[in-house]
C-alpha cells in the first residue's frame, strides 16, 4: 500500500545529513533545549521574516501558550472556524473559554469574515484564524475586523508553515502564529514539536517564559508557566529538513498540478480552488464531490490510501455539545460531507497513483 505521506523516502533520501545531525546530539551531552533548538529558532526567524521564533512541544501547546500570554480569561469567547482540526477549539475550551464558530468560504475552506460580525459581542477577545491545507485566511480582513473591535489575532499554521499571502510568510501576518512539527506536517520531525512567531518583542518574552516553567533565569518564576520544550534531537531533525524544504514545497505543488490536470476532467468532483492572493503548501490535496463515496470506492479499489479531513463540524462534535446557541453552518456542514484528500507529499509518485486509478475507472 501506498504511504499517504511517505516519510522513509524522505529518510532514505536525507539519511546521511540526518544521522549525522542525529549523532551530533546524542554525542552532545544536551538533549533538551541548547544551542541546537537556539540555531533552529534563529533558522525559522530568518527563513520567515518575522522577528521571534520560539519553539515548544506541540502545536496544540503553541496554542495554548498563545491564548496564555494574550491573557485569556474563563468566559471570554473566541472566534474559531467550524471546519477545522480540533486544536483551536480544545485549547480556548480547557482555559475556560468559550469557541465560538464561524463557517467557512465555500470555496476554500477558510474562516469567512463576513460571517465575523454577527458573533462578536463584548465577550469576544479575539479570532483563531485556520490555515487549512496549506493556505492563508485572508488576514488583512481579518486584521482590520480585528483592530476595529479591539480583539487579538492568532493564525494556526500547523499546516502551512512556509505558506505566503501577498508574497508575505503567513507566519507574519498575525499577532502570534502557531506550527507545528509533527511527524506528517508539511515540515515535521521524528516525534512531537511546535512553534510560536511573533513580532511583538512583548508577547515573545511572555512565550518564552511560559513555555518554561514561568522562568527566565533558573528558578525564579515570574509566571505561571508549563514544561512545554522542544528537544534537540528534533531540532536537528527540522534543521537538516528545513535545507530542503523549499524544494519539497517546490515538488508537492508539482504534485498537485498533476492531479489538477487529471481531475478537472471529471464532472463529478472539485479539484482545490488556491486564493490569488495564496501559494498553497498543500499540506493536504483535497477534493470535494457530491459522489464522494464513489470516489472513496474506486481508490479503495486501486488500493490508493484516502483521507477525510474532517468528518464533523467543531459545533456538532459531543465534546462540545453543552456550548449553548451555536449556529448551524452550512458551509462546514457541506464541507464535513464531500471533502477527501490523496497523498501529496514531495515523495508521493502521482503519475503511479493516476494508472492505478485508471485501471478502475
Ligand atoms: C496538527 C494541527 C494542530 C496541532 O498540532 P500538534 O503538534 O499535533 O499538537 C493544530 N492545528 C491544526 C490546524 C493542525 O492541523
Amino acid at each position: 500500500m501506498i504511504p499517504f505521506v511517505n516519510l522513509v523516502a524522505q529518510r532514505n533520501l536525507y539519511r546521511e545529513e540526518l544521522e549525522k545531525a542525529e549523532a551530533r546530539v546524542l554525542d552532545s551531552g544536551s538533549y533538551v533545549g541548547g544551542q541546537e533548538v537556539q540555531n533552529l529558532e534563529n533558522e525559522l526567524a530568518i527563513y520567515t521574516g518575522v522577528h521571534h521564533c520560539i519553539s515548544c512541544a506541540s502545536g496544540t501547546d503553541a496554542l495554548e501558550l498563545a491564548l496564555n500570554a494574550l491573557g485569556l480569561r474563563p468566559g471570554d469567547e473566541v472566534i474559531i472556524p467550524d471546519f477545522s482540526f480540533i486544536s483551536p477549539a480544545e485549547c480556548v475550551y480547557r482555559l475556560g473559554g468559550v469557541p465560538k464558530f464561524a463557517d467557512i468560504l465555500p470555496d476554500t475552506f477558510l474562516i469567512d469574515p463576513a460571517d465575523l460580525m454577527p458573533l462578536i459581542n463584548e465577550k469576544t477577545v479575539g479570532i483563531i484564524a485556520v490555515h487549512l491545507f496549506g493556505q492563508t485566511s485572508a488576514m488583512e480582513i481579518l486584521r482590520s475586523i480585528a483592530k476595529s473591535h479591539g480583539l487579538w489575532l492568532i493564525g494556526d499554521a500547523a499546516q502551512s508553515f512556509g505558506a505566503k499571502r501577498g508574497g508575505k510568510h503567513c507566519e507574519s501576518l498575525a499577532d502570534i502564529t502557531i506550527t507545528s512539527f509533527y511527524p506528517t506536517k508539511p515540515l515535521g520531525a521524528y516525534g512531537d514539536g511546535g512553534a510560536l512567531f511573533t513580532d511583538n518583542a512583548d508577547l515573545a518574552d511572555k512565550l518564552r517564559k511560559l513555555a518554561n516553567h514561568g522562568a527566565r533565569s533558573r528558578y525564579f518564576h515570574e509566571l505561571n508557566g508549563k514544561n512545554s520544550r522542544l528537544d534537540a534531537l528534533q531540532a536537528a531533525v527540522l534543521r537538516t529538513k528545513l535545507k530542503h524544504f523549499d524544494e519539497e514545497l517546490k515538488q508537492r505543488q508539482k504534485n498537485a498540478e498533476k492531479y489538477n490536470q487529471f481531475f478537472s476532467q471529471f464532472p463529478n468532483v472539485e479539484i482545490p480552488i488556491i486564493d490569488s492572493e495564496n501559494t498553497s503548501t498543500f499540506a493536504q490535496y483535497t477534493l470535494r464531490s457530491k459522489d464522494r463515496n464513489h470516489w472513496l470506492n474506486i481508490f479503495d479499489q486501486a488500493e490508493i490510501p484516502t483521507g477525510i479531513y474532517y468528518p464533523r463540524p467543531l459545533s456538532r462534535q459531543p465534546c462540545f455539545a453543552n456550548l449553548s446557541g451555536q449556529m448551524k453552518n452550512s458551509g462546514a456542514a457541506r464541507a464535513c460531507h464531500e471533502v477527501f484528500s490523496l497523498p501529496v507529499c514531495a515523495f508521493t509518485d502521482v503519475e503511479f497513483i493516476l494508472s492505478q486509478l485508471k485501471k478502475k475507472l
